[in-house]
């Protein structure tokens, strides 16, 4: 009875994040559902395993860790966490606490936080497999004193930036699977930017998938310095283990998601928070999946891309920054509005320190970001004076890749979505004056006069 914390679900995430908190000095227990899985991680713990207790039923954990007792999940996000907070609950003392690791949708995790059953954090762990067992990102959510009892691991176990550890508690509640829930949202934003410059390199200027791995590879030492074209240039310069080929060539163009960047999209609506490049993202995946209907596009229309050249590989990347800069503005705006809508005082400085190490996110225009949201803050980044003259520098570019590519049949959804989102952003007299006329033409909604009056008509109105 003396393990430090408890963990349940040894599989890909439990197990690497056991093996992370036994090796930062913490004794702890650990349960798996399957007897069989349990005792293959304690077989294999090596060093690790004086620290390492294994258990075979949930009675026997809970007797292993010392009280007030901590007991980490690592399940499947949705009922497998109902079902395991209801089975042990019963065995619990009442100031026990539970924490959720998972990728739970953040409101799951604040009915849980409000239910009377138990102290209950809910926390967001990004990185992977890797992360979670050499130094994850950690996004806490729920009650100060209930994450102070945990600080210390989760601080350990964090990934550092200059010493600096990736962990923080985020707020109340379901407030650190929300700032987990962006994270993704940007993340597949960030993902789809690449992708679409990816397509013109291939599919524009024809290049061979070594040279695109060069690419990325090359800019990964500039401003663009990121875990994603880090990755992006090691995916392009990677051979099929089964025939050699360019690894790309052989992977259908279909993409996968299992859900966090649709829940960021339905959310952002929710609050009236415009996220277009993780709305275009999340679209793009969904449309990539269709694949019988676009070979049917093709065969009645012909393949879109066409091969052009004119833009040179520096107006590429900063096209690339413009477009991500604008995807991260629309993040941390999310995130403002979560704060005015739920109460919550989301720390948007720290939440860009802790994305600096650990995450998938991870890169050096975070570190410019955490300094520029802490010096101008509640200002939308892309007006901050850093982010504001890389745009200014960048924009045109962005500006160059849309249309070059709108005028060659590459569709680049996140990208042109950024650039709308930029444009609309800098322009005062917009045309909802039109849309407006239009309400009050067929609904009598009214307007806004320019006069100030407000609940106006149009002519149609009378009689
Ligand atoms: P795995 O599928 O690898 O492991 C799932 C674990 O949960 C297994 O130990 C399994 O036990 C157990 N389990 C499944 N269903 C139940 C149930 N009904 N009751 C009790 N235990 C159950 O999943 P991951 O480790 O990848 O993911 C765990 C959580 O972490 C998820 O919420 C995921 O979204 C999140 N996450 C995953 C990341 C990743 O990169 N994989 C990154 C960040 C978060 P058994 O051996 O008996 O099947």
């Amino acid at each position: 009875e003396d393990a430090r914390i408890g963990l349940i679900g040894l599989g890909t995430m439990g197990a690497a994040l056991a093996s992370n908190i036994a090796e930062k000095g913490f004794d702890i227990a650990v349960f798996n559902r399957t007897t069989q899985v349990t005792r293959d991680f304690a077989a294999q713990a090596g060093d690790l395993a004086a620290r390492i207790t294994p258990t075979e039923s949930l009675e026997d954990l809970v007797a292993a860790i010392a009280k007030p007792r901590a007991i980490i999940l690592m399940v499947p996000a949705g009922d497998a966490v109902d079902a395991q907070i209801d089975a042990l609950r019963p065995l619990l003392d009442d100031d026990d606490l539970i924490i959720d690791c998972g990728n739970a949708n953040f409101q799951d995790t604040d009915r849980r936080v409000e239910a009377a059953t138990g102290p209950f954090l809910g926390v967001g762990v990004s990185g992977g497999e890797e992360g979670a067992r050499h130094g994850p990102s950690i996004m806490g959510g729920g009650k100060a004193d209930l994450w102070a009892r945990v600080e210390d691991i989760m601080t350990a176990i964090a990934a550092k930036h200059e010493g600096d550890p990736c962990a923080a508690l985020m707020g109340p509640g379901g407030a650190g699977h929300f700032v987990k829930m962006v994270h993704n949202g940007i993340e597949y934003a960030d993902m789809q930017m690449i992708a679409e410059v990816y397509g013109i390199l291939r599919d524009g200027h024809g290049m061979d998938y070594d040279s695109i791995g060069d690419v990325f590879a090359e800019w990964n030492k500039g401003p663009l310095e990121s875990y994603l074209i880090e990755i992006s240039g090691k995916v392009a310069h990677a051979k099929d283990l089964a025939t050699g080929a360019p690894l790309l060539s052989v992977i259908v163009d279909a993409a996968g998601q299992k859900g966090t960047g649709r829940w960021t999209v339905i959310e952002a609506q929710h609050r009236l928070a415009p996220v277009p490049a993780i709305e275009a993202a999340v679209v793009a995946r969904n449309l990539s999946a269709r694949l019988e209907e676009r070979a049917k596009g093709q065969e009645v229309f012909g393949a879109a891309p066409q091969a052009f050249d004119g833009l040179d590989l520096t107006t590429l990347e900063k096209g690339l920054m413009a477009g991500k800069i604008l995807c991260y503005a629309q993040g941390f705006e999310m995130l403002s509005a979560a704060t005015r809508d739920f109460g919550w005082d989301l720390p948007m400085s720290r939440i860009a320190q802790i994305w600096r190490q650990g995450c998938i996110i991870r890169s050096s225009m975070l570190d410019d970001m955490a300094s520029t949201l802490n010096a101008e803050p509640g200002v939308n980044l892309m007006f901050t004076d850093h982010f504001a003259a890389i745009l200014r520098d960048t924009h045109g570019a962005l500006r160059q890749v849309v249309a070059q590519a709108a005028l060659n049949g590459h569709p680049l959804p996140a990208l042109s979505s950024g650039l709308a989102y930029f444009d609309m952003m800098r322009t005062t007299r917009g045309t909802a004056d039109m849309v407006q006329g239009q309400r009050d033409f067929f609904g009598l909604h009214g307007f806004v006069h320019t006069n100030g009056k407000t609940g106006q008509h149009g002519p149609w109105a009378k009689g």
